[in-house]
């Protein structure tokens, strides 16, 4: 039996007249010889409306009966869809993710698939055609309700298709495909034909949100070939695979950008061994995800510590630190959320020296101040005030090359 995994986000099936023209994605799928699992996202705007609801009501939501309020969201689309493929004659039914089961572990709000039973799937689908199943959401052992972290229908999309050897996992979403910058603050941008799952990760975890990063995690895990393309156009869209040869000739292949960053600086702490497991330790006890972290050199025995954060993380790592400076005997902790970074990324980065060089000097050339720097084998990060963002993505997009058929 050929299965096809199809995913439709949020704007795809935000209203009646979307929902068809998903419904013709599907039928598609169908005509091209495959059963289908569609796995869909809420409708646009409904996830924030629950989540708004959830913090009219309590100052601090119980993170558990968050998921079960927020799951809801994909719960009435994929009746309302499932509705649609049955009044045109299509075998179809709906399935939430504690119904096939979708088993992650109990971290609620940002769950992590543990198991997918497929054999369940296709027994169903010796039944019907088309499975419509909720993205975002899965249940723990024990039966609770949980989500994988916004934009986690992606990764319920590219664990099915690994579960049922899906030959590979269309995403429909708004774009054409992956641009090698947001399209919708860079009109130069240009839609690529094929990115390296490294690439893409790295573009995920730079702030691309065109793919949730645990799905392009297990698409590289499990070899899924990933095809990113519009729900409202036949383009034929991006297909994110193995990195080859011909990749690597490219030096940067796309720019990303992310505004949810917050700088945090303990100013004056002790240069002794052991700060920054004390900084840091209590941190990560709470599952704060630190991000871009600079030590700076010492003087008279003490140094700086500034490190990036989620804004959403802030309040609580504000708590942490006094009470880190306290014990510590640093003198201050200075905060900053008007920051945000700006990163190239690029696989031919490797074998290739200078970008680094480069993409100071063209940043420098329209004064904008750079605030901190961290680097990896395939990427660049600079760390910018947020004012500057849109204008450090446009810049860094032109100085490579992108907006040209191939990269300099
Ligand atoms: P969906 O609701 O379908 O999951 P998302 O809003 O999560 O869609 O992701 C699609 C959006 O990702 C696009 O509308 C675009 O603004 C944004 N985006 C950011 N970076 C890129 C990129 N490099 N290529 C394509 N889209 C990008
Ligand atoms: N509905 C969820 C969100 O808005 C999951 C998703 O769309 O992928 O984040
Ligand atoms: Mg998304």
């Amino acid at each position: 039996m050929k299965i096809l995994v199809q995913k439709f986000g949020g704007t795809s099936v935000a209203t009646l007249e979307c929902m068809k023209q998903v419904r013709e994605k599907v039928q598609d799928g169908l005509k091209r010889g495959s059963k289908v699992v569609a796995v869909l996202s809420a409708r646009s705007g409904d996830t924030n409306k629950l989540l708004a609801l959830a913090d009219e009501w309590s100052p601090a939501p119980d993170k558990a009966e968050c998921d079960v309020l927020v799951s809801t969201g994909e719960q009435v689309s994929i009746s309302l869809f499932t509705m649609l493929l049955k009044d045109a004659g299509i075998r179809a039914r709906s399935l939430l993710g504690g119904q096939i089961p979708v088993t992650t572990d109990d971290d609620f709000g940002r769950a992590r698939i543990l198991a997918i039973d497929s054999k369940t799937l296709r027994n169903y689908l010796d039944q019907y055609d088309v499975l419509v199943v909720a993205g975002f959401q899965g249940c723990t052992q024990d039966g609770r309700i949980t989500t994988l972290g916004r934009g986690g229908s992606d990764t319920s999309a590219v664990a099915l298709a690994a579960s049922l050897d899906s030959a590979e996992c269309e995403i429909y979403t708004d774009v054409d495909g992956v641009y090698t910058t947001d399209p919708n603050i860079c009109s130069t941008a240009r839609k690529m034909d094929r990115v390296a799952y490294e690439e893409m990760l790295e573009m995920a975890s730079m702030g691309a949100k065109v793919l949730h990063i645990r799905s392009v995690e297990f698409a590289k895990k499990y070899k899924v070939p990933v095809r990113v393309r519009s729900t409202f156009s036949d383009d034929p869209g991006t297909l994110v695979t193995q990195e080859d040869s011909s990749m690597e000739a490219v030096l940067v292949s796309g720019i990303a950008y992310d505004k949810d960053q917050a700088r945090v600086t303990l100013r004056d702490l002790p240069d002794v061994p052991g700060m920054a497991a004390a900084v840091f330790g209590p941190l990560s006890e709470k599952g704060v995800l630190v991000d871009m972290i600079v030590q700076n050199t010492s003087q008279d025995g003490h140094t700086d510590m500034t490190f990036t954060i989620s804004r959403k993380d802030l309040p609580q790592t504000l708590e942490l630190m006094t009470e880190v400076a306290r014990k510590t005997g640093a003198s201050e902790v200075l905060h900053d959320v008007s920051v945000a970074k700006v990163s190239a990324i690029g696989v031919g980065m490797r074998n290739h020296s200078g970008v680094a060089a480069r993409a100071f000097a063209a940043l420098t050339q329209e004064g904008i101040n750079i605030l901190m720097i961290s680097t990896s084998e395939i990427k660049i990060t600079i760390l910018i005030q947020e004012k500057y963002v849109e204008l450090a993505v446009r810049i860094l997009h032109d100085t490579f090359g992108l907006d040209w058929d191939i990269g300099c």
